[in-house]
């Protein structure tokens, strides 16, 4: 939906600043619906008290629409009826289903965008957001608490 790089680009003298102030920016992770009722995650990057530089969302199903449905391959077994020269002549109840396996297609008619694995299924997005702005030099909270205390600190210093 957004890229975290550009972001942290844009954004990089005021994520250092409070990295230097406090040791890093606040993480906080939510995860919410849109008008058109697509499940997203949403990480927010705080710089001060309640002073958040921006957000970065990313839909759970695919990546580009947030369709939530794909098609896929499966190996399944049926029982099925035959004739006396054991010819196909119609299909009986499933009874054993492998695990579904890609290429995946998004089933959206507008997008179809193909995935070898499932988008956003192994990854853990808040921790995705955290090791970008830890590459780039900036210290990372997640416990609110600690970081509003470390705030506290800095100002007394003052
Ligand atoms: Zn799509």
């Amino acid at each position: 939906m957004n890229h975290l790089k550009e972001l942290i680009t844009n954004h990089k003298d005021s994520l250092l600043d409070s990295h230097l102030k406090y040791g890093g920016v606040c993480l906080s992770y939510q995860e919410s619906s849109d008008l058109d009722g697509r499940d997203y995650e949403e990480v927010c990057i705080e710089l001060d008290e309640g002073n958040i530089a921006f957000s970065v969302q990313r839909f759970k199903g695919c990546t580009d629409c947030g369709c939530m449905e794909f098609s896929a391959h499966q190996v399944s077994r049926s029982n099925i009826v035959v004739d006396y020269n054991n010819e196909f002549i119609s299909s009986g109840e499933l009874y054993d289903a492998e695990k579904p396996y890609g290429p995946y297609i998004c089933t959206n008619s507008d997008c179809g965008k193909e995935y070898e694995t499932l988008p956003n299924n192994n990854s853990d997005y808040l921790e995705d957001v955290q090791n970008k702005l830890k590459e780039e030099g900036i210290g990372v909270y997640l416990d609110r608490s600690s970081f509003l205390e470390k705030i506290n600190q800095f100002e007394n210093k003052e």
